[in-house]
């Protein structure tokens, strides 16, 4: 399989097409002032409203996106009441997620609006998103048709908000497709897209009692999902402190049988040696750690450079950085926008300030949270304790002679998500890839941006559990037992 080949299910969208940039600015002029609303989406509304709550932009702190209506612990209970596995035949599921993904590439410029406004996502990134969001519904719709087997019953989903729209699509089309109830919680920062993409699911075919939406506070509805016994499963992509209170919850409260996954963070290394060829290293160090903002679980966080080549290559990524356009995400031009929000701003700039910088990307905007790229000295990994979930990248150098150690050190860490290695030396790839067991390897090229259907994404340790999304091993575990259909 040529994993550098195009994807084969979206229709991709392309940056460098000019009908496509008119789409986005489209979008965007039509788009930039409406007033979103996401209400807890039930099979039967209940007389309860909920509790209204401001979405801000995170590029710009005076621009209120919308209300979202935040479901209380009756929507909950209401949402379990009518939850019904969807029980139409495997192809008309299917049928319908495709239809949806078509109804999803229609309504682009909404979606791109709302990713932008809602999200902070570069025009980059947005598209990037859309097209990741219609794979996961055409691969999991596939992937129905190939798995035979009974559905679980009634699956809670809770999604990130760093991929509002393809993670929380992604887990709730593996669910569906196998014909279980989904009952989603999109993240709190993100729930106006989330609720535009239910709305597009119900209107191509997905009855609402196969798929009910709460947004909500992870606290509030997170706790009351996870905690009730007529949850069959749930799948979590988030911070790793929610996803092991999440595992106690499921521990505790759910039958021994329940689906527990989780795809949480990671601290991820780079090993560039002095074989790799420089401005291919840089670009992808560039795009690993600072594109969306480092606001990825498969974002580099930690690099290591060969002593002999640590001054030039430094050198070439400074300058690189210094060409870095941060603003407004609305610009084509921008190549890294805010941060989530102001708390997670707060908690970067802290750090930096304790930190030994080497140096940090141009000025920034001050009307939203944002955050310059930002190189960080460090002795070695040992001295990185906790993800940093933002533009911050560490660098140390190294001697070939401390390779093993630092294959041992990460080895030896909790977290097992992504690692890049650039070298032109084939025994060092090998000898490399066989001894790591992280969840995705990169060589010579980023680690960030796996793609559904040729690449499946996920770790292990604090990394995460369960099977890789993306992968043919996913949907399955959302049915009883399955065997497959597919042809090998
Ligand atoms: N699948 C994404 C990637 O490969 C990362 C997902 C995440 O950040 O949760 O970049």
């Amino acid at each position: 399989e040529d994993i550098f080949a195009p994807r084969k299910n979206s229709r991709g969208w392309n940056l460098q097409d000019p009908v496509e940039l008119e789409v986005f600015e489209k979008g965007r002029s039509l788009f930039e002032t409406k007033q979103w609303t996401a209400k807890p989406q039930l099979a039967k509304s209940t007389r309860k409203k909920g509790t209204p709550r401001e979405i801000v932009n995170p590029a710009d702190s005076s621009d209120v996106v919308g209300i979202a209506w935040f479901a209380t612990s009756q929507h909950v209970d209401a949402a379990f009441k009518h939850a019904t596995p969807w029980n139409a035949p495997v192809e008309e599921r299917a049928n319908i997620l495709r239809r949806a993904a078509d109804n999803l590439e229609a309504r682009h410029s909404e979606i791109f609006a709302l990713l932008t406004r809602e999200a902070g996502k570069t025009a980059a990134d947005g598209i990037a998103e859309l097209r990741e969001a219609v794979d996961f519904l055409r691969f999991y719709a596939d992937e129905g048709e190939s798995n035979i087997g009974e559905a679980r019953g009634c699956i809670i989903t809770i999604a990130p908000w760093n991929f509002p729209l393809a993670i929380f699509l992604g887990q709730i089309a593996a669910a569906l497709a196998a014909g279980n109830a989904v009952i989603a919680k999109p993240a709190e920062a993100t729930p106006l897209i989330a609720a535009l993409a239910v709305e597009i699911l119900h209107k191509a075919g997905v009855p609402n009692t196969a798929l009910q939406n709460l947004p909500g506070e992870g606290p509030v509805i997170g706790t009351a999902l996870t905690t009730d016994p007529r949850a069959d499963g749930v799948v979590f992509t988030g911070s790793t402190s929610t996803a092991q209170i999440i595992n106690r919850n499921v521990a505790d409260a759910l039958s021994p049988h329940a689906l527990f996954i989780a795809e949480t963070g990671g601290i991820n290394c780079m090993i560039v040696d002095s074989t790799a060829l420089p401005q291919q290293a840089v670009a992808d160090i560039i795009a690993s750690a600072f594109q969306s903002a480092g606001q990825r679980c498969s974002a580099l966080r930690m690099l290591y450079i060969q002593d002999d080549i640590y001054e030039p290559v430094l050198k070439m990524l400074t300058e690189a950085m210094d060409e870095l356009a941060l603003g407004n995400p609305w610009d084509m031009r921008t190549d890294v926008g805010p941060v989530i929000d102001e708390a997670a701003r707060a908690r970067f700039s802290a750090y930096i300030a304790e930190a030994d910088v080497i140096h940090q990307a141009s000025d920034f905007p001050d009307v939203g949270h944002f955050i310059q790229p930002t190189l960080v000295r460090v002795g070695g990994r040992k001295d990185m304790e906790q993800e940093i979930f933002g533009p911050v990248l560490h660098v140390a150098k190294f001697n070939p002679k401390e390779i093993p150690a630092i294959l041992e050190d990460i080895d030896s860490a909790d977290y097992a998500l992504t690692f890049g290695l650039h070298t032109r030396i084939d025994n060092r790839v090998d000898d490399i890839t066989q001894k790591l067991r992280v969840g995705n390897i990169y060589v010579n090229r980023n680690q960030i941006g796996a793609v559904v259907g040729s690449q499946p994404f996920g770790g292990s340790g604090l990394s995460g559990t369960g099977p890789k999304a993306g992968g043919p091993d996913y949907l399955p575990r959302f049915l009883k037992k399955s065997h497959t259909t597919r042809d090998e």
